[in-house]
C-alpha cells in the first residue's frame, strides 16, 4: 500500500528515499509530517544535539604531547594540548597583572 517516495532534504538539498517501510512506520506512530531531512543530515543533527563534535589530533607545540582540538589544525598555527593552553592562559593573566602594576 505504500510506495517509495523521493523527497528533497531541506538541509542539504539532496534527494533521499522515504521508503515504503518508513512510511508505514510513520503511519503507525501517527506522524503526520514527512521527514524533512535525509538520513545523513538527521544523524548529524542528532550528534550535534548530543554535543558530539569531531575532534582532530595534533601535536602540542609546547610539550609535544597529543592535543585534541575541535577544529582542523593548520600547519602555520601552533596547537596546544589543554594543559599547556591552560598554563598559557594563566601566564598571560599574570603578565597582564604585572603590566598593570608597572603602570602605577
Ligand atoms: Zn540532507
Ligand atoms: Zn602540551
Amino acid at each position: 500500500m505504500y510506495e517509495d517516495k523521493t523527497l528533497i532534504c531541506k538541509e542539504c538539498g539532496n534527494e533521499f528515499t522515504f521508503t515504503a517501510g518508513e512510511q508505514e512506520f510513520y503511519a503507525e506512530k501517527g506522524f503526520v509530517n514527512e521527514p524533512q531531512r535525509c538520513k545523513a543530515c538527521r544523524d548529524a543533527r542528532k550528534n550535534a544535539a548530543r554535543g558530539e563534535r569531531e575532534m582532530f589530533e595534533a601535536t602540542c607545540a609546547s610539550c609535544g604531547g597529543v592535543a585534541k582540538v575541535p577544529f582542523k589544525p593548520r600547519e602555520d598555527r601552533p596547537v596546544y594540548c589543554s594543559e599547556c593552553f591552560a598554563k598559557m592562559q594563566e601566564e598571560k593573566a599574570d603578565d597582564a597583572a604585572d603590566d598593570a602594576a608597572a603602570e602605577e
